[in-house]
């Protein structure tokens, strides 16, 4: 399996680190072409606005990229305003940075895990396709609509890899 992490603007780096760990050989996909060669991708965080506007610049079209994509914060946000996973996100929901935080998310196979959720945007609604696999109280910060996954929080910032490991499993699935 290669994985490869759009390495345009982010965390993406932190990504290919954490993936390192589970021996998952990465590529950094700056351009389009790239696509081909790789059996899922991760759009990291970082800033949504610039992260779309070099997708575009780029001329990425990842509507046609039919394989399994996993989307952290301003990752997230990207997949939703591109829709490629049918959520309404809204940005910075907790405040400036200086309300970012770090807490417990569970997720629904029972484990938990740390989530750092920095500038995070919320799921602020959700249809019955999107299946929930995280909740930080109340609120879904990781979810899945067929073969796309979001968080809304950064798992590529710990040292956990559970989060990767799903995305992962669904790759094997596809
Ligand atoms: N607030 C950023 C945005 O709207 C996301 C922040 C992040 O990825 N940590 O793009």
């Amino acid at each position: 399996m290669k994985l490869g992490i759009l390495a345009l603007q982010g965390s993406f780096h932190e990504h290919i680190s954490l993936l390192k760990k589970l021996d998952v050989e990465t590529i950094q996909i700056k351009l389009p072409e790239q696509l081909n060669e790789i059996d899922g991708l991760i759009i990291p965080g970082g800033e949504s606005t610039t992260i779309l506007q070099l997708l575009e610049k780029y001329k990425f079209n990842l509507k046609e990229f039919n394989k399994a994509i996993f989307g952290t914060c301003a990752g997230c946000i990207v997949l939703a305003e591109l829709g490629l996973i049918d959520v309404k996100i809204e940005r910075n929901a907790y405040g400036c940075q200086l309300y970012s935080f770090v807490d417990d998310v569970l997720l629904e196979n029972g484990d938990k895990v740390r989530g750092v959720f920095i500038r995070a945007p919320k799921i602020i609604n959700l249809n019955d396709e999107i299946e929930i696999l995280g909740k930080h109280n109340e609120d879904p910060v990781l979810v899945k609509q067929n073969n796309i996954m979001v968080a809304t929080f950064h798992p590529e910032l710990t040292k956990e890899t559970k989060v990767h490991e799903l995305f992962l499993g669904m790759i094997k699935e596809n």
